[in-house]
């Protein structure tokens, strides 16, 4: 192994002990009920942004009815100062039909109203479980962090010790393959560097084409063409 790689390969050793802590913590129960309440507050949120715009639809239809029952009303004013007999047989029918008219829209104005007070109180028991609901997540989302910043405070001194121990190390390594390396890591896999296992890459196991090989043999490494890892040769 080339003595750059080798440092390389030490460096990732010291990292690894960087991301089983890492790794821990994510995990930590703690954690995981911190990133669920966030998740269940925030959808809690969308939730009653939702049932404000329900809401306001509502409002709206209501609107629209209370219209529909003013003009009515004032038509049933209009009759109800006519002097009936005054009126001529003909003229009699015809307001008996208008009427008739306006007992249908009365009619449907109070079946709207009615659907739109069960709809109103849909919206208003929605947006009070969503409210709760977000209560709750606060509250453990509190609970949790309070924990969970405890184990990070535990832990810091371990991983100062690790992160300087690697920044010292960085200062040793060829800066080229340092910057591959980290460009690896930005994307979250670890490892980053793998050796070449019976011809294959380390860690996903893809054969590197002949001209791979050849750049592998020169400079000690190559990048996976299909992981994007970097092989090395050990
Ligand atoms: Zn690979």
């Amino acid at each position: 192994m080339q003595a750059e790689i080798s440092k390389m390969v030490k460096y990732q050793a010291v990292e690894a002990e960087l991301v089983k802590i890492d790794k821990a913590l994510e995990a930590n129960p703690n954690k995981v009920t911190l990133n669920k309440m966030a998740e269940v507050f925030n959808s809690s949120l969308k939730l009653a942004e939702s049932l404000e715009r329900d809401a306001e639809k509502a409002v709206s239809e209501f609107e629209k009815v209370k219209k529909s029952y003013n003009l009515n009303y004032e038509k049933a004013q209009k009759f109800a100062s006519l002097d009936l007999e005054k009126l001529s047989d003909e003229q009699l029918n015809k307001v008996n039909l208008e009427l008739e008219g306006i007992v249908t829209n009365l009619d449907t104005i109070e079946k709207n109203l009615l659907s739109l007070n069960k709809g109103v109180d849909a919206i208003l028991d929605k947006f009070d479980k969503a409210k709760k609901n977000a209560v709750i997540a606060r509250t453990n989302y509190g609970k949790a962090k309070e924990n969970f910043d405890k184990i990070v405070a535990n832990s810091s001194a371990a991983r100062n010790k690790i992160v300087a121990e690697l920044k010292k190390l960085e200062a040793t390594i060829n800066p080229s393959l340092l910057n591959k390396y980290k460009a690896i890591r930005e994307g979250k896999l670890f490892p980053a560097l793998v050796p070449l296992q019976s011809g294959l890459c380390g860690a996903c196991r893809m054969k590197p084409p002949i001209f791979a090989m050849t750049k592998l043999n020169n400079q000690g490494f190559v990048e996976c063409e299909n992981c994007h890892r970097i092989i090395y040769s050990e």
